[in-house]
């Protein structure tokens, strides 16, 4: 298949187009770089042989998108594109409507009138709120609770209005749970500007030596061990995910949401300590209170993922660790600029 990746050199993006072309398909990659680098696509040459088809155009950009449609012909998008900060979110939401829900309607627009009516759509598990009926199936309901999540809702039921309304379109959204891993070649990764707001991260740039100390949101969740629990999924098992959905775009399935989860709940606790057993580092802890807006635990139902797409994760949580750590020790202060 063609398939376009917007938000293509991020970091989910980018370890998709590697899974895609592993699989035998064409990408073509679009960015802005707004939270990526120019240096990705080198990377992802050296990975995979093949220089990166890509174009810098920002998604809510209708000119720009045009021309990439009309230069090139595709099977599907990706669409990775949007911003994904919880907390900046919050802070400018308008920034998340006009990126995040208009950059998805500029880019279906363009699809329209191409004929393309085939889209994968990054949401995510964020989209359950505070659910606490776990594990989490997709047909719980789903709650808004910070911008970023009403910006995944609302794309969802984007998607959901244009089949009904033309039943040409297939489409998927997926809903992640953590992604976390790289490469394992150690060349591509996770690169967060300024401070990591997510675990993983956070903690390999205390392993490298970047930041002293992993701050702990609350060790008094009712959980085993009172830290937060999530579901981990290795970014490489994510991106077979994709390959798997924008696959089963062929077998004209409409519109569907499907969760890419492992299944497997982790703590905090057990997450620093798997790190600090396979990269050999310690990371110095702190207790300081629960971080607001976050839930005990969510952790997936798995099993539509298995059913439909014929997907499963299957990389372990000490791979996931040992890839970050690789990705993190060769590259201590991320993509060179
Ligand atoms: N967390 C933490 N310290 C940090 C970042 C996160 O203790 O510096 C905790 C957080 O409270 C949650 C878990 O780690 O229980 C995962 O947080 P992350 O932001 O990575 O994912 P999300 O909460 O969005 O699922």
């Amino acid at each position: 298949m063609k398939i376009l990746l917007t938000g293509g050199t991020g970091y989910i993006g980018s370890h998709t187009a590697v899974a895609l072309i592993d699989a035998g398909h064409q990408v073509t990659l679009l960015d802005d770089f707004s939270n990526s680098k120019a240096a990705v696509l080198d990377r992802l040459r050296d990975i995979t042989g093949t220089a990166m088809d890509f174009f810098e155009v920002d998604v809510t950009d209708e000119v720009g998108l045009e021309k990439v449609l009309s230069e090139r012909t595709f099977d599907a998008a990706i669409h990775f594109a949007a911003p994904k900060a919880v907390g900046e979110s919050i802070e400018r939401p308008l920034l998340y409507f006009k990126n995040g829900v208009g950059g998805t309607v500029a880019l279906l627009q363009a699809m329209e009138r191409h004929s393309i009516c085939n889209i994968v759509y990054s949401s995510s598990a964020t989209v359950y709120g505070m659910s606490d009926d776990l594990p989490l199936r997709e047909d719980a309901p789903t709650e808004v609770i910070n911008p970023y999540g009403r910006t995944k809702l609302m794309c969802e039921e984007i998607l959901q209005d244009l089949h009904q309304a033309d039943g040409r379109w297939n489409a998927t959204a997926l809903r992640y749970f953590n992604p976390v891993g790289a490469h394992p070649s150690g060349l591509i990764g996770e690169d967060p500007q300024g401070v990591p707001a997510n675990l993983m991260p956070f903690i390999s740039q205390v392993a490298v030596g970047r930041r002293p100390v992993l701050q702990i949101f609350g060790d008094d969740y009712p959980t085993p061990d009172g830290t937060g629990i999530r579901d981990y999924i290795h970014v490489l098992d994510l991106a077979e995910g994709h390959v798997a959905a924008v696959e089963h775009l062929a077998s004209d399935p409409g519109y569907d949401v499907i969760n890419l989860g492992t299944g497997n709940g982790i703590s905090v606790r057990e997450l620093v300590d798997a790190f600090e057993r396979v990269a050999g580092v310690p990371i110095p802890t702190e207790v300081v209170g629960r971080r607001p807006g976050d839930g005990p635990a969510s952790w997936a139902d798995a099993s539509k993922a298995a059913d439909v797409l014929g997907w499963t994760a299957r990389r372990s949580l000490d791979e996931m660790v040992a890839d970050v750590w690789r990705w993190q020790s060769q590259n201590p202060d991320g993509y060179p600029d």
